[in-house]
């Protein structure tokens, strides 16, 4: 720790603490703060309601393929979920109550999106501007806004002259009807295989336009009998001794993207053989099968997209885009296919991280420009240069294999242990070492090396060629790294 060390003493007033998003990781962090007796918070939610990525992914299908067991904060688990993977409206609604519960919902404003951070060096206050043009001052802030935010269409050529319907995946259009009406999707991600089989039963043709194959893996996600639910709500071990071996098991798919010639192998041959038998039509299974490293892109889990690729109202093209015309696509070959609605299902620009925000820190250093050459901090959470600000979900801890709420846990017991050092000392201002941060970020980087990760393009990967999105580890190692805030790391002042 550089400081000027002196007797701890107690703030004159207490430490006031603003956090950006009210998803999982912005709750996650209200709530830490408050049981530890931060209470000066407020939330700002640029949606209508608190829920993040659970607000406004609300396709057809939509669910979390991670299990609810796991999916869940440790501290609020729950017994009656309805079935092994959870959708979207009993997650949402699940996050809402513990919100609401914890007393942490009338903290949060909502529909009110944050427009620029900016660091006021004199007074070591972050002031804050909304697009609704309030302004709202804090000691720290908390930038919980997610990876998986900004919805990305692609700028393909003659975009805007189609005449039909469009949306994204994520902001869908649950008003315009699908029925009897010839749709395209563009894009194979987590979300399409979600949505993909529910559109295939609505629609009159159904044309799915695949860059590049996933990997599958089964999952069936049945509603939980009554018999297995009483189970689980009946004898509380059940749910502990799931919630750990969903654990491991999420563990073991980082193993296999750790060890791509090994286990990975045997993952692979494992999707291999799934996918074999969900496409007994061999052209269409050597369109759908995958060339590259099993786990280099998402694992993808569904028993009924692959399914819904073979039935006689769908097309699976392989052939690229050439552009989008006034009736529908074109793709390279020469051919156009006429549509009355595209679904872009194309991600989201995962490598901006808090953008379009602006956040300046001090010296008026632009947290975009720091972050030219692609996104980086110190676990994910701080920067230098940008003095009491943190960082959740952010570069470098997304999760291949497991589940996000662990990471979002970790990073808020982080942060609070962090404002604990600045509620007790005489001290403005929390900054990582520029030294420290650089050295996580190389250790991070070199940890990629040799694992599936790098062997294709993905979204996890910036413009130049760096993972900036994942942890290259297991879930338990970053708990380990993040479960003892070291102030030596940190620069106290002010
Ligand atoms: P995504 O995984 O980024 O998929 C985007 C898709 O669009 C890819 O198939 C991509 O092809 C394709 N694409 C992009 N640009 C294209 C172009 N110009 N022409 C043709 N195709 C194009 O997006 P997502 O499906 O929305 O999922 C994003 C992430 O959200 C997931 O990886 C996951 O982390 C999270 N998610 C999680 C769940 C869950 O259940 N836990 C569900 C949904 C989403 P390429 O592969 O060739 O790039």
């Amino acid at each position: 720790m550089t400081t000027e060390q002196a007797t701890p003493r107690t703030r004159s007033r207490p430490l006031e603490v603003l956090i950006v998003g009210a998803g999982f990781g912005g709750i996650a962090a209200a709530l830490e703060l408050r049981r530890h007796g931060i209470t000066e918070i407020k939330l700002l939610e640029a949606a209508p309601q608190v829920g993040g990525t659970w607000f406004y992914n609300s396709y057809p299908g939509a669910a979390c393929d991670v299990p609810s067991h796991l999916y869940s904060y440790s501290f609020a688990q729950r017994r009656d979920w309805s079935r092994l993977c959870s959708p979207q409206a009993e997650i949402l609604n699940y996050l809402q109550a513990v919100a609401r519960t914890s007393g942490v919902a009338p903290l949060v404003q909502t529909s009110c999106r944050v427009r620029r951070c900016q660091f006021d060096e004199t007074r070591s206050r972050w002031m804050v501007s909304t697009e609704g043009g309030e302004t709202h001052e804090a000691d720290v802030i908390i930038l919980a806004t997610g990876q998986l935010n900004r919805p990305s269409i692609p700028p393909l050529p003659g975009r805007e002259l189609f005449a039909g319907h469009s949306f994204h995946s994520s902001r869908w259009d649950h008003d315009y009807a699908l029925a009897g009406k010839r749709v395209a999707v563009v894009g194979t991600g987590a979300s399409a295989v979600q949505f993909v089989p529910h559109v295939a039963r609505q629609a009159a043709e159904l044309t799915v336009f695949q860059r590049t194959a996933n990997w599958m893996l089964p999952r069936r996600n049945r509603v939980y009998s009554p018999l297995v639910r009483r189970l689980i709500e009946r004898l509380p071990w059940i749910q502990a001794i799931r919630r750990r071996w969903l654990f491991y098991y999420c563990e073991s798919l980082t193993l296999a993207i750790r060890h791509p010639r090994t286990l990975g192998r045997a993952f692979g041959l494992r999707a291999k053989a799934f996918m074999h038998s969900q496409l007994p039509d061999a052209a269409l299974r050597a369109k759908a099968m995958p060339d590259y490293a099993f786990g280099c892109k998402r694992v993808l889990f569904s028993s009924h997209y692959l399914p819904a690729l073979a039935l006689p109202n769908v097309e699976l093209v392989t052939e690229p885009i050439a552009a989008v015309t006034e009736r529908g696509i074109k793709t390279e070959d020469g051919q156009e296919r006429g549509f009355d609605c595209i679904i872009w299902s194309t991600g989201f620009r995962a490598s901006e991280f808090v953008a379009p925000m602006g956040v300046v820190g001090a010296g008026g250093k632009e947290l975009s420009d720091v972050w030219r050459n692609g996104a980086h901090a110190h676990l994910g959470l701080t920067v230098p240069g940008f003095p009491s600000l943190f960082l959740m979900y952010g570069p470098n801890t997304n999760t291949s294999g497991g589940s996000i709420i662990f990471y979002l846990e970790a990073q808020a017991a982080y942060i609070r242990q962090a404002l604990e050092h600045l509620r007790t000392g005489r001290f403005a201002r929390v900054e990582v070492l520029a030294e420290v941060e650089a050295e996580s970020d190389r250790a991070t980087q070199e940890r990629f090396a040799g694992t599936a990760w790098t062997g294709c393009d993905s979204w996890y990967l910036d413009g130049q060629g760096r993972n900036v999105a994942n942890w290259p580890g297991y879930m338990r190692e970053y708990l380990a790294a993040t479960r003892a805030f070291d102030p030596a790391e940190y620069s106290f002042t002010g």
